[in-house]
This record gives structure tokens, C-alpha cells and sequence, in this order.
């Protein structure tokens, strides 16, 4: 099955190509789509299904698209939905990191979680979600020089060290992202037949 992946990330196509390894994943520039979309969704599902409706009203092949972010409890999920944005449209990753630190600098309720919100939609409109989550607590400086956006301040409690002090391959064992496409696989297989 063909299935174009609706992300301009290169890291995300890699990680959506290993789980979904007997599809043929197309990018959105292999598939000659160049778009920007709007996400003004108010969840990651609703933003994960904006993309991917925009996308599949564009091919008559499968769509699939995420929407991550992290979520920090002692600020009732900010930065969530706006963590690319947190810093003002042109930030950079360190900018928005350390405007959360700062934010945090006097609280010691440290718990987060990295969420991930994945749509799949079949060329017959059939539409297949999930969420993923990982859980950490953030640190009171950035650590490491792996991944990208919040992984240097983000201590994974399965892990016992930031993500950006992790390798590809350990984070992506177990990223929320790998865990929402996992179970979106598994529902592709019970729709499609294994
Ligand atoms: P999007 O899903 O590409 O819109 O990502 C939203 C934002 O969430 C990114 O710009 C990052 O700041 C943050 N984010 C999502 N997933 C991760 C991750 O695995 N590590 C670090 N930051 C992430």
C-alpha cells in the first residue's frame, strides 16, 4: 500500500518507514506536495487530522501525519498543542527550551510527558488514530546534543537520562511517536487483513 507520510521531517519519515516497513512511505516532497497547513486545531488528534484530511483531498492514496508536543503538569499541558510556537513563531529549539526552564525555575512539580497524536486516512476515507505517550520530568538544565525541539531538557523516566543524551535508537524504541504509529499499524492490520 502506498502511503504518503504528511511531514516535511526527515527524522519522522525515517521512524514512520521502520514501523510501516512493508508499506511503500512516500514524503510529501517525493509525492510532489508542497503545502503549508494551518493547525489550529484545539488537540494533536484534531491537528494530526487537519493535515492528513488536507493531504488525502489532494491523492487518491492512504495519508498518514502526526502532531507531537510536550506537555508539563504544573502548567496544565503547556506548552501541548503550541510547543512549536512557545517562543514566538521564529524561535529556535534552545530559545523555547529555555523560556520553559525559566517558567519552571521556582517549581518543583517537575512531571511531563511527550505526547503524539497519529491519523491515518485510507484512500476510501476510512480514518485510523492513535495517541502515544512517554513520560519524564524536566530538568533544571539542558543535557546532551542528540535529537531536536525540548529532547535536552527532557529526563525520560524509562530511560534515566534526557533524550538528547540518548541515541536515535534508544529513543525511538520507545518515543511517544513510535508508540502511536505502532497501535495505527496494528489498526491498519486488522482493517486491511494481515
Ligand atoms: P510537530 O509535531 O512537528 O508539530 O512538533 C511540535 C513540537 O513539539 C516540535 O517543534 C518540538 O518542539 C516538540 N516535539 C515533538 N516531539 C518531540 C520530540 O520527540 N522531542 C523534542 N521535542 C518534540
Amino acid at each position: 500500500m502506498k502511503i504518503i507520510a504528511a511531514t516535511s521531517n526527515k527524522g519522522k519519515v525515517r521512524e514512520i518507514k521502520s514501523i510501516f516497513s512493508d508499506m511503500d512511505i512516500v514524503s510529501m516532497r517525493e509525492a510532489g506536495i508542497d503545502i503549508e497547513i494551518e493547525e489550529n486545531g484545539e488537540s494533536f488528534l484534531e491537528n494530526a487530522l487537519i493535515k492528513a484530511r488536507v493531504i488525502a483531498n489532494l491523492c487518491d492514496c492512504a495519508v498518514l501525519s502526526d502532531d507531537s508536543g510536550l506537555c508539563v503538569d504544573a502548567l496544565d499541558g503547556a506548552p501541548g498543542i503550541y510547543s512549536a510556537r512557545y517562543a514566538g513563531e521564529n524561535a529556535t529549539d534552545e530559545e523555547r527550551y529555555q523560556k520553559l526552564l525559566k517558567v519552571l525555575e521556582n517549581e518543583t512539580n517537575r512531571n511531563a510527558h511527550f505526547t503524539s497524536a497519529v491519523a491515518l486516512i485510507l484512500p476510501d476515507g476510512r480514518e485510523l488514530t492513535a495517541l502515544g505517550y512517554v513520560d519524564g520530568k524536566i530538568g533544571y538544565e539542558p543535557l546532551g546534543e542528540n535529537g531536536f525541539g525540548y529532547d535536552p531538557i527532557f529526563i525520560c523516566d524509562e530511560l534515566g537520562k534526557t533524550f538528547a543524551q540518548a541515541t536515535d535508537d534508544e529513543k525511538n524504541s520507545i518515543s511517544h511517536r513510535k508508540r502511536a504509529l505502532e497501535q495505527v499499524y496494528r489498526k491498519l492490520m486488522l482493517e486491511v487483513g494481515e
